[in-house]
């Protein structure tokens, strides 16, 4: 039986799918993760524990071992797999192609490098304060930590006097990290877009084109739905696909899945970041391949040496809302579940928040209340189903006790 190592530093749904493909492809899968203490038991010797911020001693625990592919979920756990994968010698992303990807200002040279549209953009160091670099920064500009996701820490700012706030609130952001500066880069107006890829011995393929219908303008950029297919014209999906392409390139990636965001406006298509993993946890259930693959299985034959590129996705429309923190508070109770899973083309509704549990939202938080899913025939009616469920819902979120609050 063929032995796969996955490296996650989850233990939710994303994991089970993984497992469950394992199962089907009668493959024996084995955890590398920092979770073990809260695993479910039927894991048991099949996970080894390992600390992604310390790569050196995780890999010490990896020495030896026999594994015939390496996979990985999240940012941190796919640096990690990709030094095991070099030190074991099976195909992955290379270390530094993985590094580049996490790194913004890195990843945004090797963009221009390689010849794509990149929007004006320096670094400011953190100890050095705003002024010279708001006096520096076109407007209307973004400013970014260079290595958080899920949009922490980015905030718009259309002069000075925002500028030096946004500046303020990343450096209290950035206080407990080991961060020494943040990116200033120039607004890029247009549609926003995601895309799963994967790359093959480094040949990159598009899987989906997701639209981000929803307008993302700032000040804070909270992703909400997800729709595929894009409902674009041929012309401009194959300006994303080859920029995607290009950009996957650029980063030297190599093999294995990748999410990509980009803008698209009159220039052509732009850039945002690459990261050398696929889409996040539960939004990947919004992607099925052939007669119903999910992506876990897909990245699993993938890392095996299949050859999935074959496998279109389905052909019904899909989305996924990502549901949005209204205010901060204490998360207490959700309403309206049956009432939203009833909405026609509706799946599922799920709701990931806990009783009890701190609601921070943009820029300093990044979580979402849940996640609500949708097919049908096509984007539109797709995105009116994840509306339409959306509105079934209510969300009781107490004001939190200052106490609670984060300095
Ligand atoms: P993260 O890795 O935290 O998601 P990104 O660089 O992808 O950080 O930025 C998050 C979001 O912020 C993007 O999806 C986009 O909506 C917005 N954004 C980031 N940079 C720019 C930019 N230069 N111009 C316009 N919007 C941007």
């Amino acid at each position: 039986m063929p032995r796969l190592l996955l490296f996650a530093a989850t233990t939710g749904y994303q994991l089970h799918a993984f497992a469950e493909a394992a199962r089907r492809l009668d493959v024996v899968l084995t955890l590398a993760t920092d979770r073990c203490h809260v695993l479910d038991d039927p894991w048991g010797d099949h996970a080894i524990p390992v600390r992604f911020h310390d790569v050196a001693g995780s890999l010490d625990a990896l020495r030896g071992v026999r594994f015939d592919a390496v996979a990985a979920v999240g940012d941190a756990p796919a640096v990690l797999a990709a030094e095991a994968a070099a030190m074991l010698d099976l195909p992955f992303h290379p270390p530094a192609a993985v590094r580049a990807c996490h790194d913004k200002y890195t990843a945004r040279r090797l963009f221009q490098e390689a010849g794509l549209p990149v929007p004006e953009f320096f670094r400011a160091m953190l100890a050095e304060g705003p002024d010279e670099a708001a006096r520096r920064a076109p407007y209307p500009c973004v400013l970014k930590p260079l290595d958080l996701s899920a949009s922490r820490g980015v905030i718009r700012a259309n002069g000075p006097a925002e500028f030096a706030a946004a500046f303020r609130r990343i450096q209290a952001i950035l206080r407990e990290t080991q961060a020494t500066h943040l990116q200033v880069e120039a607004y890029i107006s247009g549609r926003e877009f995601a895309v799963e890829g994967l790359v093959t011995r480094g040949v990159p393929r598009v899987l989906a084109i997701f639209d981000k219908p929803d307008p993302l303008e700032g000040p804070f950029f909270e992703e909400t739905i997800y729709v595929t297919p894009s409902h674009e014209s041929d012309a401009t999906q194959r300006t994303i696909r080859e920029a995607v392409t290009q950009a996957a390139r650029a980063l030297r990636l190599y093999h294995g899945p990748f999410h990509a965001e980009l803008r698209f406006n009159d220039q052509g298509a732009w850039m945002l970041e690459v990261a050398a993993r696929p889409i996040g946890g539960l939004c990947a259930r919004a992607l099925r391949f052939g007669a119903g693959m999910p992506l876990e299985e897909l990245i699993l034959r993938h890392a095996l040496g299949e050859d999935v590129p074959a496998l279109e996705r389905e052909d019904a429309a899909s989305g996924v809302m990502m549901i949005p923190i209204p205010r901060g508070g204490v998360y207490e109770d959700a309403s309206g579940i049956d009432e939203a899973r009833a909405v026609p083309g509706v799946e599922d509704v799920i709701i990931t928040a806990k009783q009890g549990q701190l609601l921070l939202p943009l820029p300093e938080g990044s979580t979402y209340l849940g996640f609500i899913f949708a097919r049908g025939d096509n984007p539109a009616a797709v995105e009116q189903s994840l509306r339409r469920a959306h509105g079934k819902l209510s969300f009781r979120i107490d004001t939190a006790l200052p106490t609670l609050r984060p300095g």
